[in-house]
């Protein structure tokens, strides 16, 4: 599909989504073609659904639903689910999931959603998490959320890569001008009191329409990076988690780096979303050639929690008309 192409799909489509939104009826068609993206509206489903995946070789991250919280009380309910999260998950003892956190959710954010307030610093929520998470040996990953948060997350992971956890995983996005920079000085010339192997690192596109002068504006572009990014990454001696659905970028990180290269299997895994088609179509090659395949699991603690995300997915989704008007034609939300 052509670059300008996929740019007005998903202008088309924020625009659908924008109105479905806007009404009831709307909001059902909206729940209905974002239901395959969540894994659970309670952390007992998502589980559920965890060990369904389970059972058939896949891995789980899972998420709590939620971003921007606006009150000290939502940021500390997401924190206190995170807890009960990681403690249910110490329980595994094979294929135990990790843990994905956003940092708008354990901070509570000021009007502008690209700080946290004074009382929530995002050094002593992850801190908190890292430090309940290590004592139940289980990882946790800092989702990237957009250019805003990108040096408070990044410094926040160094420090407590610097105190000596080892629990703590990060997210680097590609289309970021800075991206490239941020590898070499925060993970290649950088000391830790740990190995480097230690370090897990999601290398994805990024999801969020960030201004040019902070990032390229084409997935084209995006994905070129993404290919040398995770080339570079290998280099660090850090552990890789590939995470896209586009398979021509996976085929070359397959073929030019992972196996002309040799890189051991123990040194990365590949990451989906729940729900993008494009994943399930892929998985079982990976799993037949011995590498790991984990799914991001998102469930919602509050109705509604989830809208960001699943717009997010929504817009991206070339299919998404299509099913939108499967769904009006059968009147089913007529
Ligand atoms: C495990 C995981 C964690 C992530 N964490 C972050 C994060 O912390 N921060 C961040 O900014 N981004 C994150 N992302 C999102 C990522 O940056 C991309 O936005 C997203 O994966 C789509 O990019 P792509 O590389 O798959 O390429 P795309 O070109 O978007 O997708 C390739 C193909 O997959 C299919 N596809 C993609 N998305 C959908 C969809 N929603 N519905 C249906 N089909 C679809 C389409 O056929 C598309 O052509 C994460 C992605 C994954 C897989």
């Amino acid at each position: 599909m052509g670059e300008r192409f996929n740019q007005i799909l998903r202008k088309f489509n924020g625009f659908m989504i924008d109105m479905m939104l806007s009404s009831k009826r709307g909001r059902r068609l909206f729940s209905s073609l974002a239901e395959p993206y969540i894994a659970g509206h309670s952390l007992e489903q998502a589980l559920q659904n965890v060990d369904a995946d389970s059972k058939k070789s896949r891995l789980s991250t899972i998420d709590i639903l939620g971003e921007a919280a606006t009150t000290i009380e939502r940021s500390d309910e997401y924190m206190a689910t995170y807890i009960e999260l990681i403690n249910l998950v110490s329980g595994y003892n094979e294929n135990r999931p990790t843990i994905s956190v956003k940092p708008t959710a354990i901070c509570a954010v000021d009007k502008t959603h690209m700080h946290s307030l004074k009382e929530t610093p995002l050094i002593d929520r992850l801190g908190q998490l890292a430090e309940h998470s290590t004592k139940r040996d289980v990882n946790l990953t800092l989702d990237m959320e957009d250019h805003n948060w990108t040096d408070v997350s990044l410094d926040a992971a160094q420090e407590l890569w610097r105190s000596g956890y080892e629990n703590l995983g990060i997210v680097l996005q590609s289309r970021l001008h800075r991206t490239a920079n941020d590898i070499k000085e925060r993970l290649k010339d950088a000391h830790y009191d740990l190995d480097k192997s230690d370090i897990r690192v999601r290398a994805c596109i990024g999801i969020y329409d960030e201004p040019k002068d902070v990032a390229v504006t084409t997935k084209k572009a995006a994905k070129e990076r993404l290919v040398s990014m995770v080339d570079d990454l290998f280099n660090t001696g850090v552990y890789v988690e590939i995470a896209t659905h586009d398979h021509r970028a996976l085929n070359r990180i397959i073929d030019e780096i992972i196996i002309r290269k040799g890189i051991p299997k123990e040194r990365f895994e590949f990451q989906f979303l729940k729900g993008v088609h494009n994943a399930y179509s892929i998985e079982q090659r990976l799993m037949d050639s011995g590498y790991k395949v984990r799914y991001y699991m998102p469930f919602e603690i509050n109705d509604g929690d989830g809208i960001p995300y699943l717009q997010r997915r929504l817009t991206a989704n070339p299919g998404m008309v299509f099913s939108a008007m499967k769904n009006m034609m059968q009147r089913r939300f007529l």
